[in-house]
């Protein structure tokens, strides 16, 4: 059978079905082509993208200048494995230490495997720079994280469905809630042991749950009084979608061009960055940090054989290039608040929708029901209609999350054809 043997989406659905293992439950969407904020699907249908693949096409689907690196980089040399050196891969980690300001960068594949780098190289420093005892180091973590799918990474995981049956779990995490600086300072001051603490900026996955405008440089100065590394996962906020470069930055608005000594820069001292890293075009993530935290690793003591390949190098330099280029933060700054702003005129008139929150273009509503219904996934199927894809996460909370290259003509179309929706579910 030939991909061009497959004529319907009922088709392609049904084949995954049988022969694919069941670990999703998508939207039944067949996508075959995208462009830019648009996807199709085998019937031709048109549609505004408003996940981005979960905010790792940040650049719009198939950028021309993504793809051309790739396709240029693929035709030349492909992989070569850090047994050898290879001629971009230097490039990229100057142009990404100098971008993100940091001295060094760890590059790996999957975001999940970028968290996992992070843990290591956090309980490494913890044992031979902090005097940590060793296999007694701790890392904080938060509740209602996603910080992957890995053995260690669902052990502290707090969704049953992540983490039941895969046990026993790795030990060395502590969980406290999210958004309360007073319980981190609670924990730092009852233990000694503390290697770390593993954040995301907003909590993506829960719900697009942001937290109050002073959490952040409050983790990051409780970390530093503490001599705890703050390591933040920007997997998902990073690279423009909040409408900074990083989340972190809070309010600055440097657009990755500051120095970024700046008051509401919570500079973390492990940086996790993936998806938007290669505007979807291919796995490509890193750690950054500093040569105080990163020289604890030497050889042999972590790897990837595809980490830091030529392809994956040559297409996150462009993707970073494009990032900065097209101004990218600026307009998921001033787009998510033209996006929230005409959703909340819509919610006062309303009951169906609880509330809109977010920054920048990475946003979600609450939908006025109960996390056990199904109204949030009929939402979408309508949504998915009406010409716009996105996806419940966590019971009644849609996320929406166009690529960054969406234009302000486009979000108010987008705008009007979610309101139109639920307005059939008043
Ligand atoms: C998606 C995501 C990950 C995991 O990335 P994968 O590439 O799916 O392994 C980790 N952390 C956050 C915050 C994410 O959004």
């Amino acid at each position: 059978m030939k991909v061009e043997d497959v004529k319907t989406s009922a088709q392609a659905i049904e084949l995954e079905d049988k022969h694919g293992a069941h670990n999703y439950h998508p939207l039944p969407a067949v996508l075959k082509k995208g462009d830019g904020v648009f996807v199709w699907d085998v019937e031709d249908k048109k549609y505004y993208d408003f996940l981005s693949a979960y905010s790792a096409v940040n650049q719009g689907h198939c950028h021309p200048r993504i793809v051309d690196a790739m396709t240029k980089q693929a035709n030349t040399i492909t992989l070569t494995s850090r047994a050898f050196h290879n001629n971009v891969l230097g490039v990229f980690e100057k142009y990404a230490t100098d971008y993100f300001n940091f001295d060094k960068l760890l590059p790996m594949n999957t975001g999940a495997e970028a968290v996992e780098t992070a843990i290591k190289i956090c309980r490494k420093w913890a044992y031979e720079k902090k005097g940590i005892k060793e296999q007694d180091a701790q890392i904080i973590v938060f509740e209602n994280n996603f910080h992957g799918r890995t053995t260690t990474i669902i052990s502290f995981s707090n969704d049953e469905g992540a983490r039941k049956n895969f046990g026993p779990y790795t030990p060395g995490f502590i969980k406290i809630p999210y958004d309360d600086a007073d319980a981190l300072e609670k924990v730092l001051k009852e233990h000694d042991n503390i290697a770390g603490a593993l954040i995301e900026p907003i909590q993506g996955e829960a719900g697009v749950y942001t937290p109050s405008d002073d959490f952040i440089p409050k983790v990051k100065e409780l970390c530093q009084q503490h001599d705890v590394l703050f390591m933040a996962d920007e997997i998902q906020t990073g690279i423009a979608r909040t409408g900074a470069l990083l989340a972190v930055c809070g309010k600055c608005d440097c657009q990755g061009h500051c120095e970024r000594q700046d008051a509401t820069y919570s500079r973390p001292d492990i940086l996790i960055l993936g998806k938007a890293l290669s505007g979807g075009a291919y796995p490509v993530s890193a750690v950054l940090a500093d040569d105080a935290v990163m020289n604890v690793i030497q050889p042999g003591q972590h790897g990837s054989t595809f980490g830091g390949n030529p392809v994956a190098a040559a297409v996150a330099m462009e993707a970073l290039e494009v990032v900065r280029d097209e101004k990218l933060a600026q307009n998921a700054r001033e787009l998510g608040d033209l996006f929230r702003s005409e959703l909340n005129k819509f919610i006062e008139t309303t009951d169906i929708v609880k509330l809109v929150r977010g920054r920048g273009l990475l946003n979600a509503i609450v939908i006025n029901d109960t996390e056990d219904s199904s109204t949030a996934w009929d939402i979408c199927m309508a949504l998915k209609e009406n010409g716009l894809l996105a996806k419940p996460t966590h019971g009644n909370i849609i996320r929406f999350a166009p690529p960054l290259v969406i234009t302000k003509d486009q979000i108010m179309d987008c705008v009007s054809i979610i309101i139109k929706t639920l307005k059939d579910f008043e």
